[in-house]
């Protein structure tokens, strides 16, 4: 994917981010506060249906014990004695308000009110509901004396008390709540307060609360003592208020949250915007600097190549080639990195590199540099522009140049058909590092450091490093063993026949002009004629192949 593509999709990758976080625990909050405010406003509503079922419970327990107390009259009916004991009756029970007898054929017979009744008085109906136990209800029958009001009246063997059915609802008196006590058993709507809809009411005790296109939400409290039941409503609109006091706070810390996300996630974006914008200018700048880590001969201690390391200050501070590689590589820039750090190894060594035709230095290439020819004829072409021996540019490629593993073969054989030896770096860290051995052209290994650095110690891993040189000799591989920092290291490989070393213990990567004077300076050993007769075989010897490879005895087929 081209390099601006992959920024417009980094960017809207970024915003699709921030959006996700910021929005993201906002909806949550808001679905967060509607589910509390619910719970909460449901539960406020339970509390008022448990203390209305209380009410109720106390009420209609009044009016059962009168009732039971009537039917123990063992007299004669509606005698002054009797009349004088519904009156009696009907004072001492606080919800009683009548109380009386009627006959088998329904018709009044006397009441505590009016004492014996005339003959020509109504007749009372037939019941609107008959409970289990022989109890009968007449519910919202008009009161005696005020027609306008309604009555609640209940009977049993011919007793009758009247009560005002307001009592039973009166624990609930505001604009907000609508009430309904039921008689259960069964279901009969018996009070209700002026706010609830019966219909309503009594669709919600049949659904369980649930009334389909109600603006009211519905509790339902059933008494555990009596055949009773309560309903309460409370407007929908009471939720919403609700809810919009408590979403604020919500939204309020969501947002919050959400914020902090999405500052982090703009900073990251924004470093890794930068870092890469960055270093697309630096290449174009041609910022990108590389230094020389040299590689010695573990016996004669003789420097017979480097390995170029890029470096690049970003705004006056050492970015480490283990971020600015893994950026270039994501970003896309890093074929164009390649060909930056083959330009200046040319720019900074041609010279030097004609001047010691036995004297190589090793590029790291990644895995898109091993996707085509492309890097292969730049390079081609600039070797020859620069007259110096192909096989003085070595290829260094890791397991993870491999992945388009077919692809990677072709080229890698191309470049070796041009006589640039190819080295396998890091080589042991990889998954693959037998399999992929047999089959890719290959030079020599690089021990990775990890082998290198457990030696003389009793790790595990102590024991690979002599592994992997034996495997380099059977199949005929030159070794360079990484990371050599001390000397028992170096011993210790060199006994087991690693040629080829690199590490802090001969040298830190070095400038152009420190690379020079580690090969040619003071400090070489004083053979110097020795030094380049052996060179000088070298480059004879080689013959456009590898050293490493002739240095086990044997060669590749
Ligand atoms: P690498 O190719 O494995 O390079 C060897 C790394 O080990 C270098 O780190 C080097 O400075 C370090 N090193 C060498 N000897 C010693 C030692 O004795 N002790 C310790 N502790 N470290 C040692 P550097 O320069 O930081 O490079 C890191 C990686 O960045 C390289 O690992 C390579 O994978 C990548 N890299 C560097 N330059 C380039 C480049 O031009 N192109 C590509 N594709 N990758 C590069
Ligand atoms: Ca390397
Ligand atoms: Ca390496």
């Amino acid at each position: 994917m081209p390099v601006k593509a992959k920024r417009y999709l980094l960017i809207a990758l970024a915003a699709f981010l921030v959006l996700a976080v910021t929005l993201g625990p906002a909806g949550i909050g808001v679905l967060v506060a509607q589910r509390t405010s619910e719970r909460g406003e449901y539960a406020r509503l339970g509390e008022r249906a448990d203390y209305a079922l209380k009410r109720a419970d106390v009420v209609a327990s009044s009016l059962y014990s009168a009732l039971q107390q009537l039917a123990q009259w063992q007299g004669e009916r509606c005698t002054p004695a009797h009349i004088d004991a519904l009156r009696k009756l009907a004072l001492e029970n606080r919800f009683v308000e009548d109380a009386g007898v009627y006959g088998d054929d329904g018709r009044w017979l006397c009441s505590s009110l009016s004492g014996a009744v005339p003959r020509n008085a109504p007749s009372i109906p037939a019941p609107d509901w008959r409970g289990v136990h022989g109890v009968v209800g007449w519910f919202q029958i008009p009161h005696l004396f005020n027609v306008s009001r309604p009555s609640l009246v209940l009977g049993y063997d011919h007793f009758y008390i009247e009560a005002d059915p307001a009592s039973l609802v009166d624990a609930i008196d505001d604009y907000n709540h609508g009430m309904g006590v039921f008689v259960t058993d069964p279901p009969h709507l018996i009070a209700w307060n002026t706010v609830a809809n019966p219909k309503r009411l009594q669709e919600a005790l049949l659904h369980d609360g649930v009334v389909p296109g109600s603006d009211r939400f519905y509790v339902i409290r059933r008494s555990h003592v009596l055949p009773i039941a309560v309903v309460v409503s409370e407007p929908r609109q009471q939720l919403l208020i609700v809810w919009r006091n408590s979403v604020w706070g919500w939204l309020t810390a969501s947002l919050a949250i959400g914020g902090v996300l999405a500052w982090l996630i703009i900073r990251l974006f924004r470093s890794r915007l930068s870092l890469d914008g960055e270093l697309k200018q630096a290449i174009r700048r041609d910022e990108i600097q590389v230094v020389y880590q040299p590689i010695v001969d573990l016996e004669t201690r003789q420097c017979v190549g480097a390995e170029a390391l890029a470096r690049w200050r970003m705004h006056g501070s050492t970015v480490s080639p283990d971020v600015f590689i893994a950026a270039a590589e994501h970003s896309g820039l890093i074929q164009a990195l390649t060909d930056r750090v083959l330009e200046r190894v040319l720019r900074d060594l041609a010279g030097f590199l004609s001047d010691h035709r036995d004297f190589y230095v090793s590029i790291n290439v990644s895995a898109a540099d091993l996707t085509s020819r492309r890097f292969l004829d730049v390079l081609t072409r600039r070797v020859a522009q620069a007259h110096i021996e192909p096989s003085q540019i070595r290829i260094e490629a890791t397991e993870r140049g491999f992945i388009d593993a077919d692809a990677a073969r072709i080229v890698l054989q191309g470049f070796r058909e041009a006589g640039h030896p190819i080295y396998i770096d890091d080589f042991g860290t990889g998954y693959s590092s037998l399999s992929y051995l047999q089959t890719l052209p290959v030079d020599a290994l690089k021990i990775d450091k990890s082998f290198v650095d457990t030696i003389g110690y009793e790790a595990v891993s102590s024991s690979v490093a002599p592994h992997i040189i034996e495997m380099a000799h059977t199949l005929g591989l030159g070794i360079v063993a990484e990371g050599v920092e001390r000397e028992d290291q170096a011993q210790y490989l060199a006994e087991r026949g690693a040629r080829y070393g690199q590490g802090w213990l001969f040298s830190r990567a070095v400038p152009a002009d420190g690379l020079k004077l580690f090969v040619d300076g003071p400090s070489v050993p004083a053979s110097a004629t020795e030094q380049s007769t052996r060179r000088g075989r070298r480059g004879k010897a080689r013959n456009g192949r590898h050293p490493e490879a002739q240095s086990s005895g044997q060669s590749r087929a």
